[in-house]
Order: structure tokens, then C-alpha cells, then sequence
């Protein structure tokens, strides 16, 4: 038998949670697909969410492989091509490429005339991470205008606090005056603009986390929507099993370094599951767990291959219970709050040995 643990993914919460989003824009779908779907594996979410009208992503060869499975969206590079030796590929595969830096413009220059390139134009709203400066703007759009080798142009930026208090006002305000003069799509919004802005909707929208079930707006704890309150179906769970099981004595403590000693005699449960799995070593005891669908907490400190959990109110507990450490019944935003860090993380940082099960 294998290691009991794998992440059991529901696709049809995938398509769920397009049509989440679907009922609430008018914009396309740009299903953001990137981390291998945010650890829920590239292609079978692909197909899953084969109604988006695209998909982005940042590898070129993952990007390749969607065509030759036959998705016929636009798929786009979101940190768009690399080196000029990426464009053949990109161009052969109708690719659309972010450009986000001068450099990238001047690679473009290596295509063949009438490349038919479709273009993202990223700019720099307030993000300061990738995109052209505003003062930039104007003359790449006139540059990317005139080019033989693009034959549409996109306008994009990308948001810093669509999910926190600040909100999108100042990059928007910024955005609508830089995009004024052009007649060209816009796109600007991911899953937390997307389901708090209708304003930033433009042309396209680009949601992530939202299809996977998870809420965007994870970290700010009170008064901010869950998934559940957003009407969004989690789509992975992370299950594993005990594996052991054993008494603690009042004074004994567990794991390395001993970070949690037992003050009564307590029940302790070893699940397969640590951080070489994917979960989180700094997620501090008291963590959330399900054990055998009742609620629990992990103990000290999560090792590479194992954590402990709390068996002491769970007698019928034992080798073989099952365990949930996120997903069904416990949310991942609860799990990620707990170890300080957010879903996103912890969805794609799964790890290769843990079999994703459809
Ligand atoms: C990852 C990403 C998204 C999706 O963000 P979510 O918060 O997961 O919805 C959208 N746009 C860009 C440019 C991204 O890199």
C-alpha cells in the first residue's frame, strides 16, 4: 500500500466556480492556471475549466502543451517570453505574451515580419513589480502599434490591494487616464477585484484562486467573506491517515525541540503528512486538523514526513483514521491563517510525492 496521504481534487468544483465568476462579469474568463493550477495539475484543470474563453500561465512548454491537448482559447504568457529564442515557439503556438520590460520589446525585433503576435501590455499602475512606467507608455504603445510582427495589443495591469482595505481606486484612477487614448481591450482585475470591483472588469478578467474554492480575502480575518459566503466550492482536499498512535504522560513533550510538552495525560496521533508533502513547518501547534471528520489540532513542530495531532478527545481514533489537513470540511484559508501564510501557498506548494486523485 502507498503512503496514505494524497490530494484528492474535485473538478467539478472547478467548473463551479467558473460559473461563479461567469454570473458575476460580463467580462471574458482568463483562467489563471499557473503553479500547475495552483497545485491541482495543469491539464486535468484545464479541462475542468475548458469553458474559460483563456487560460494564463507562465511556462512556454506548459503553454505548448495545452494546444497539442487541442484548447483553442488564448492562452497567455504572464511573464511573457524570456529570451528571443522562446518567440519561435510562442508564434507557432499562437501564444499571447505579456510584455512587461524594454528588453522584452527589443527581443521582439528578432520575429519574422508578420509574426501575428497578440501582445499584453503590462503597465506599472503602483504594483511596482513588472510593467512600464506611465511615462513609458505612449511611446511603446506606438512602437507595438507599427510593429510587423503584433497584430493585437492588450492593455494590463495588475492590482496590490484589491483584497485589503486600500482597494483598487488609486492604480484605476492611474490605469483609465493611461488608457484613454487607445482603443485596445483591457484587462485588470483577478479573482478579488473581480468579485469586490465591478468596475475594473474592462475586457477580460484574470481570476486564480477564486476557481480552486478558495477565498481571496484570507488574510484580513473579521468581517471578510469566506469561500463559503462567496459561493465558492473548495476543490482540493489534503487527506492522509495515522499512522501512529500513543500516550503522553503530564510533563512529556513532543516532536523536535520539544515546542509542546503535555500539563495532563493526553492521546497523540502521528499523521503522514509533513513539510516534504507540502505543509507548512512553521504552521504552530493548535493548527487545524480533521480527524476522522472531528476537529482537532497539530502539536509541536511539523517534521519533514510526519505531524502529531491531538487524540485526547477522540478515543475511537486510531492506525488508519482518517485525517483531512485541508479542504472538505476545513477550509485552507483557516489552515493558512493559522500558519500565518495564505491559501494560495499552501495549495501550490503540494508537493510532486503527494498523488493528486481525481
Ligand atoms: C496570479 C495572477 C492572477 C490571479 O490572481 P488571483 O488572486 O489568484 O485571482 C491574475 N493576474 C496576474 C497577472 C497574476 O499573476
Amino acid at each position: 500500500m502507498p503512503r496514505p496521504i494524497q490530494a484528492r481534487i474535485d473538478l467539478s468544483a472547478l467548473e463551479y466556480n467558473l460559473q461563479v465568476a461567469r454570473r458575476a462579469t460580463g467580462a471574458r474568463i482568463m483562467a489563471v492556471i499557473k503553479a500547475a493550477a495552483y497545485g491541482h495539475g495543469l491539464l486535468p484543470a484545464a479541462e475542468a475549466l475548458a469553458a474559460a474563453d483563456g487560460f494564463a500561465l507562465l511556462d512556454l512548454r506548459d503553454a505548448a502543451r495545452l494546444r497539442q491537448a487541442g484548447f483553442r482559447q488564448t492562452i497567455l504568457l504572464l511573464e511573457g517570453f524570456f529570451t528571443p529564442g522562446d518567440l519561435p515557439l510562442a508564434i507557432e503556438h499562437d501564444l499571447s505574451c505579456v510584455i512587461h520590460h524594454a528588453q522584452q520589446l527589443a527581443m521582439l525585433d528578432s520575429c519574422p515580419r508578420r509574426s501575428a503576435l497578440q501582445v499584453w501590455l503590462k503597465v506599472n499602475t503602483g504594483m511596482n513589480r513588472l510593467g512600464f512606467a506611465l511615462r513609458d507608455v505612449p511611446a511603446v504603445m506606438e512602437k507595438l502599434k507599427r510593429h510587423s510582427a503584433v497584430r493585437d495589443i492588450t492593455l494590463m495591469t495588475h492590482f496590490s490591494h484589491a483584497d485589503e482595505a486600500a482597494g483598487v481606486a488609486a492604480q484605476m484612477e492611474v490605469f483609465e487616464t493611461l488608457a484613454a487614448p487607445y482603443r485596445v481591450a483591457r484587462s485588470l482585475a483577478n479573482s478579488a477585484a473581480l468579485l469586490r470591483y465591478p468596475q475594473t472588469h474592462a475586457d477580460w478578467v484574470r481570476p486564480g484562486i477564486m476557481l480552486y474554492g478558495a477565498s481571496p480575502f484570507g488574510r484580513g480575518g473579521a468581517g471578510q467573506p469566506n469561500a463559503r459566503q462567496l459561493g465558492l466550492k473548495p476543490a482540493m482536499t489534503l487527506h492522509s491517515h495515522i499512522i501512529s498512535v500513543r500516550e503522553i504522560a503530564a510533563g512529556e513533550c513532543i516532536g523536535y525541540a520539544g515546542t509542546f510538552c503535555a500539563s495532563t495525560p493526553m492521546r497523540a496521533g502521528v499523521v503522514a503528512c509533513g513539510y516534504a508533502d507540502g505543509y507548512p513547518r512553521h504552521a504552530p501547534t493548535g493548527t487545524p486538523v480533521l480527524v476522522e471528520g472531528q476537529r482537532s489540532r497539530i502539536l509541536g513542530r511539523v517534521s519533514m514526513d510526519m505531524l502529531s495531532v491531538d487524540l485526547s478527545a477522540l478515543p475511537s481514533a486510531d492506525v488508519g483514521s482518517p485525517v483531512t489537513l485541508w479542504g472538505e470540511g476545513l477550509p485552507v484559508e483557516e489552515v493558512a491563517r493559522a500558519a500565518d501564510t495564505i491559501s494560495y501557498e499552501l495549495l501550490c506548494a503540494v508537493s510532486g510525492r503527494v498523488p493528486l486523485v481525481y
